[in-house]
């Protein structure tokens, strides 16, 4: 993928920064000047809440990856979604969510966003083509939605947001920076739950934001560090490490998704497989992604099918979470999906055997195994 490796991140201050091997928490270069107190730009490392250079680190590498000005590092993807939504909307604002999204931000739409009068709206994702976005001050889709991984068409949705006056926020933690990058398509804001694919040791919880406009980064920025949302720069040290073998990994999650999708193709026992690139009508987007990352949704038919594979599974992990480096799986209608009842899985299109497999960069051939015994057993 052109642009990715070393080159994007090798160039000028975030090469020198990118020498920064160990974590700092609290900085001291700070001198008492009024005039440098209240200009609190991100590089003075005033109070770590609001800056640190190891966090100022990661945040210009990943900025760099995804084609961006600047970016912002929260403490969580959570963090990353209220924090950018927050900073642009006031009382009688509305948003336009795509109707797949992720469990944590229907959660915070009703704890938070509804609390204060900000509208909240829903359309499936390939609906939202024919919607009327001129009263919205933001759209709001996942570029690859969980767990049934519909693609958004970023490229059309960001022309038609923006004849309308609206900016449209891209949560890409399932693609990841490295398969897609949204900027480049014309998203406003791209967000990443730094805990999957980018962390992808499953051993942190980090959000990231950036954006198209510097002003946008800034009004986050302030946002993040008002809030208190702010990155451990331990966490950011750790996932500075993970960066290095971003490409690596996902060229493995990709590799190995893909064989393992037409092993289960193949498969009698399984009713449906699905697959990004298994689709009629992949938007032109995605034609230059190298692949579409480690997630896969089967449908079993049954929960007791479900229960009974899952649980025969010895390399894939039952767990919540994905995009780590091993492989895990989860029922999505006895977790991430469970408040739904029979009528509302039924809308979302989520079988009662719904199984979601996250597949990780072991040996493919011992993946296989795996999933053909477990299979056996039902
Ligand atoms: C995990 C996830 C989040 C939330 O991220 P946290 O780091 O757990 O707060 C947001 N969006 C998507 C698509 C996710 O998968």
């Amino acid at each position: 993928m052109k642009g990715f490796s070393t080159k994007a991140i090798h160039i000028g201050e975030i090469h020198l920064l990118d020498s920064v091997t160990t974590p700092i928490f609290q900085t001291s270069n700070f001198l008492m000047s009024a005039e440098k107190y209240e200009s609190n730009d991100r590089n003075s490392y005033i109070y770590s809440r609001m800056s640190n250079p190891t966090v100022r680190m990661l945040e210009k590498k990943l900025a760099a990856l995804c084609n961006g000005e600047d970016g912002v590092l929260l403490s969580s993807g959570m963090a990353a979604i209220s924090c950018s939504l927050l900073s642009v909307l006031s009382e009688n604002d509305k948003v336009i969510f795509s109707a797949e999204l992720y469990g944590g931000t229907y959660a915070m739409i009703r704890e938070v966003l509804s609390k204060f009068c900000i509208k909240c709206e829903f359309t499936p994702v390939d609906e939202l083509n024919h919607r009327d976005f001129s009263d919205a001050k933001v759209v709001f889709v996942e570029s690859l939605t969980n767990p049934l991984l519909k693609l958004a068409d970023i490229d059309s949705l960001a022309k038609k947001a923006h004849e309308q006056g609206a900016l449209l926020y891209v949560d890409n933690t399932f693609m990841s920076p490295y398969n897609f990058r949204p900027l480049k398509f014309g998203a406003d804001v791209e967000i990443h739950s730094l805990t999957k694919y980018v962390g992808g040791h499953s051993d942190i919880i980090l959000g990231f934001v950036t954006a198209r406009h510097q002003k946008l980064i800034e009004k986050i920025w302030r946002q993040m560090y008002t809030f208190g949302a702010n990155p451990n720069p331990f966490e950011a040290f750790l996932t500075a490490r993970s960066v290095k073998t971003l490409s690596l990994r996902m060229t493995q999650h990709n590799k190995n998704a893909e064989i393992i999708v037409d092993f289960l193709l193949k498969h009698p026992k399984i009713k449906e497989v699905r697959y990004p690139s298994l689709q009629q009508n992949i938007p032109e987007c995605y034609k230059d992604c190298p692949g579409f990352g480690g997630v896969i949704y089967i449908d079993l038919e049954t929960t007791d099918n479900a229960l009974r594979f899952a649980s025969n599974l010895k390399l894939f992990r039952q767990a919540t979470s994905l995009a780590g480096v091993e492989s895990l799986v989860t029922i999505p209608c006895l977790t991430s999906h469970s408040a739904l009842n029979d009528e509302e899985l039924q809308k979302a299109h989520i079988s009662k055997g719904g199984v979601r497999l996250s597949v990780g960069i072991e040996d493919v051939q011992d993946l296989l195994e795996d999933l053909s015994q477990a299979l056996n057993k039902i």
